[in-house]
C-alpha cells in the first residue's frame, strides 16, 4: 500500500473529508442495495405488551402489534419495492400516493404503518390525566377545557362509521380534531398529527367487544401519554409561547 506523501495540512484536510464522504456514500450504497433499504420499519414497542392492560390487554396488544402493525410493515415495504419509491421516507410515500386511486394499495399499508407506530407512542402505562403547558393552554383555547376535548373527541370516535382513527391535529397553528376512515391520516391532509386513537375493531373488540366509546375513554383516562404529545407540539411549533 503507497504511503501518501504529506503536502500541506490543507490538502489533508480535504482529502480526508473526501474520503470520509466517498465512505458514507459507499455505505449508503449498500445500504441501498441490501436489506437495509426497507422504507418502512417495524418500531419497537415503547412499552412491554402487557404494560397497558387492563385497559388494553395483552391479548390485544399482542395481536395488534404481532400481526396487524407488522403486516402492515411488511405489505407497506413488499409494494414500495422497486417501483420509483427508492430513497423516500414512509411520510413521502404517503404523500405520494394519497388520493390516487392507482396507488390505494401502497397508500392504505404505508399510512396503516405509519398510523399504528404513531399509536402506539401516543400511549403508555399509568398515562392519562390532563395535559399542562402549552398544550393544555392549547386546549383550553381551541375546545374550552380538557373536559369538553375530551368529550368532543370521544363524539367523534362514536361517530366515525367503520374503521379509521380519531386524531387531535394542529391546524395552521390551532388544535383540531379530526376524523379519517380506514388508514387516512393527517400527513394526507397538511395537518400535524399529535395524538390519536385507533378506531378500528381490531384495537378494541377482544376487550371491549362492540363498546367503542368505552374503548376510547379508557384511552383517555389510562394510556394517553401527554407528555409525548406536548413534545409533537413543542417540534411543530417552537416559536409558540
Ligand atoms: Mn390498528
Amino acid at each position: 500500500m503507497a504511503t501518501i506523501p504529506v503536502i500541506n495540512p490543507r490538502l489533508i484536510v480535504h482529502s480526508s473529508v473526501l474520503a470520509a464522504c466517498a465512505l458514507a456514500a459507499l455505505f449508503l450504497l449498500q445500504c441501498g442495495s441490501g436489506v437495509g433499504s426497507a422504507i418502512f420499519v417495524m418500531e419497537p414497542l415503547p412499552y412491554s405488551q402487557d404494560a397497558l392492560a387492563p385497559a388494553i390487554s395483552a391479548d390485544t396488544m399482542g395481536f395488534h402489534y404481532n400481526k396487524h402493525y407488522a403486516g402492515y410493515v411488511k405489505k407497506a415495504n413488499e409494494l414500495t419495492k422497486g417501483i420509483g419509491f427508492s430513497g423516500r421516507s414512509a411520510e413521502a410515500v404517503i404523500q405520494m400516493t394519497a388520493g390516487d386511486a392507482s396507488k390505494a394499495a401502497v397508500f392504505n399499508n404505508a399510512a396503516q404503518a405509519w398510523n399504528h407506530a404513531y399509536f402506539f407512542k401516543c400511549l403508555k402505562p399509568g398515562g392519562g390525566g390532563a395535559p399542562e403547558g402549552l398544550l393544555a393552554e392549547m386546549i383550553d383555547e381551541s375546545f374550552g377545557g380538557f373536559t369538553d376535548f375530551k368529550k368532543l373527541f370521544i363524539t367523534a370516535a362514536k361517530d366515525q362509521f367503520g374503521s379509521g382513527w380519531v386524531w387531535l391535529v394542529l391546524d395552521e397553528g390551532k388544535l383540531a380534531v379530526v376524523t379519517g376512515a380506514n388508514a387516512d391520516t393527517p400527513l394526507a391532509h397538511g395537518l400535524i398529527p399529535l395524538f390519536t386513537v385507533d378506531v378500528w375493531e381490531h384495537a378494541y373488540y377482544l376487550d371491549y367487544q362492540n363498546r367503542r366509546v368505552d374503548f376510547v375513554k379508557s384511552v383517555l383516562d389510562n394510556l394517553a401519554n401527554w407528555d409525548f404529545v406536548a413534545d409533537q407540539l413543542e417540534k411543530a411549533q417552537p416559536s409558540k409561547e
